[in-house]
């Protein structure tokens, strides 16, 4: 079997919300073969540099667009592509958005190799720890604690036994801070697990406050209290609270991954397959996170491509347990671009097990949305 193409494709609704939901657009990766078969993968980063880093000519032997990189290349060979498309890319990659463009590729090649053989990509990576996954439901505080408050009731009807609210408008003040925890708890009860995701905003001393302040709602974790480079500040706070700290959805690559563990001592990592390098490096960085005895969670707030494909990874790995679920309401991108909706049944996802991924195109859906 040869590559014979790769297109990366902009989704995007017409209007776009000043929040941070990732689910407003995507970037969908489709890899064609001589042998009909198509994989695909998802890439959630800067869009537009992620395409041109994969549509991009041959600049000189290390600045090449992936495109060109792959082609006539056999989709079966993952490592070794994936170590091609990293050496032949490394001025412009490495990092961020050349690493996160080598994660949808890769990632469509096992959806290729799954398709081909007719195993789900979780049987192709040797795992099967689990025959479903507990999901926590995934979503934005809301404007204040009490709307906050609301939202945790209808999560906790829904059926949800684990709930994270993160970002905006956590940070303004002490006050509102620890209000949004607070009516977190409360909506949610005493049973459920609550993460909270700071969504970057203190420094180490201020997080180190919060966390003492917050391990009265007994929250699950803290997650990204501070910026992601602050090893050192992430290294104080875990020294100072018995909260898990959780971090690792801005990194691509395993190296940042040793950082954040080795240097920052984060007690959970979190892995976005559409950004760390696919399939072929997530599975590394789980390796060395349970080397340490550190858990390891998917990140995802994209499409159902980005959960399959989480689904298919914690499947494969020793050190799993919980899957992130987003449950924003403006779903339409989410619901129109795939054929298939993951959905929980009885508090749980089942781990798929058609061929691939599982998860098919909506090529109505992709046309109606396709920007670039
Ligand atoms: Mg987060």
């Amino acid at each position: 079997m040869k590559i014979t193409g790769v297109e990366a494709m902009y989704l995007r609704l017409p209007q776009v919300r000043e929040l941070c939901d990732s689910g407003q657009d995507a970037l969908i990766i489709k890899v064609l073969t001589d042998e009909g078969i198509t994989g695909i993968g998802e890439v959630d980063s800067a869009p537009l540099a992620v395409k041109g880093a994969i549509d991009g000519p041959f600049s000189h032997t290390t600045a090449c667009g992936l495109r060109e990189i792959v082609l006539g290349e056999d989709p079966f060979q993952t490592e070794y592509l994936w170590h091609k498309m990293y050496r032949q890319s490394i001025y412009g990659g490495r990092r961020g958005a050349g690493l996160h463009a080598i994660s949808g590729i890769d990632m469509a090649l096992w959806d290729i190799k799954g398709k081909a053989l007719g195993l789900p990509v979780w049987k192709l990576l040797g795992g099967g720890f689990h025959q479903r996954i507990r999901p926590y439901a995934s979503t934005l505080f809301g404007a204040t604690p009490e709307e906050t408050g609301e939202r945790a009731r209808c999560f906790r009807d829904r059926g949800f036994t684990a709930v994270k609210f993160g970002w905006e408008p956590m940070g303004q003040d002490e006050k509102t801070d620890i209000g949004l925890v607070r009516e977190a708890r409360k909506g949610l009860g005493d049973d459920a697990d609550l993460m909270i995701d700071a969504g970057l905003v203190w420094d180490a001393k201020t997080a180190i406050q919060r966390a003492r302040a917050f391990s009265d709602y007994r929250i699950f974790w803290l997650e990204e209290p501070l910026l992601p480079d602050d090893y050192d500040g992430y290294a104080k706070l875990s020294r100072a609270t018995d909260v898990r700290i959780a971090a690792g959805e801005e990194e691509s690559n395993r190296h940042s991954f040793i950082e954040l563990m080795d240097r920052g001592q984060i007690d959970v990592v979190q892995v976005d397959l559409t950004r760390v390098g696919g399939f072929t490096e997530a599975m590394k960085i789980a390796s060395l996170a349970f080397d340490r005895g550190i858990p390891v969670v998917n990140h995802g707030f994209t499409t159902y491509v980005n959960v399959a494909a989480a689904l298919h990874f914690l499947n494969s790995i020793p050190n799993s347990f919980i899957l992130e679920f987003v449950v924003e309401e403006q779903t339409t991108l989410r619901d129109c671009i795939t054929k298939q909706k993951i959905v929980a049944r009885d508090g749980y996802l089942d781990i798929p097990s058609a061929p691939g991924l599982g998860i098919d195109l909506n090529e109505d859906g992709i046309a109606k949305y396709r920007v670039a």
